[in-house]
């Protein structure tokens, strides 16, 4: 669980004031051990958040860098807090991009955030902004013989 004073100090860091509504997303997606739709946020915030506020909270949050989309072959747009806030440092500095990895058993989409995202080939003429890359399997906790199962 982060200290407010973390997250004050780390809304801080992107000038941005420290509100419920920012702090309750960070603390909910930092505790979250895997992506979270809104609506997952929106439930397991610790104070009620009105829809409109959490997606402009959200929106903000991305744009600052503090979390993530993560996307795979449904239409629900999950968020994850960028690895270094759950390590606990302040993320400054740009993202790192890293791979994601959809459970197949729990249909969770979790961050591999050691993992890189590999390099590709030149891609042409497009002009390339973001790289996603999602693989699909089975997660530690889903796997036979897990402790956690
Ligand atoms: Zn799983
Ligand atoms: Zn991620």
């Amino acid at each position: 669980m982060l200290t407010a004073e973390f997250i004050a100090q780390t809304l801080r860091a992107h000038a941005l004031r420290l509100t419920p509504s920012r702090r309750a997303v960070l603390e909910v997606l930092v505790a979250a051990p895997f992506a979270l739709s809104g609506t997952e946020v929106e439930q397991q915030a610790p104070t009620s958040l009105d829809r409109a506020t959490l997606f402009r909270t959200l929106r903000l949050l991305e744009q600052k860098h503090l979390i993530h989309r993560v996307v795979d072959y449904t239409e629900t747009v999950r968020f994850a807090a960028a690895p270094a806030l759950r390590a606990a440092s302040p993320p400054l500095g740009p993202p790192t991009e890293h791979v994601h990895l959809k459970c197949l058993v729990c249909q969770h989409l979790y961050c591999l955030p050691h993992v890189p995202v590999p390099a590709v080939p030149e891609a042409g003429g497009y002009h390339v902004t973001r790289r996603d890359c999602l693989l699909s399997g089975i997660c530690e906790r889903c796997q036979p013989g897990s402790a956690a199962s």
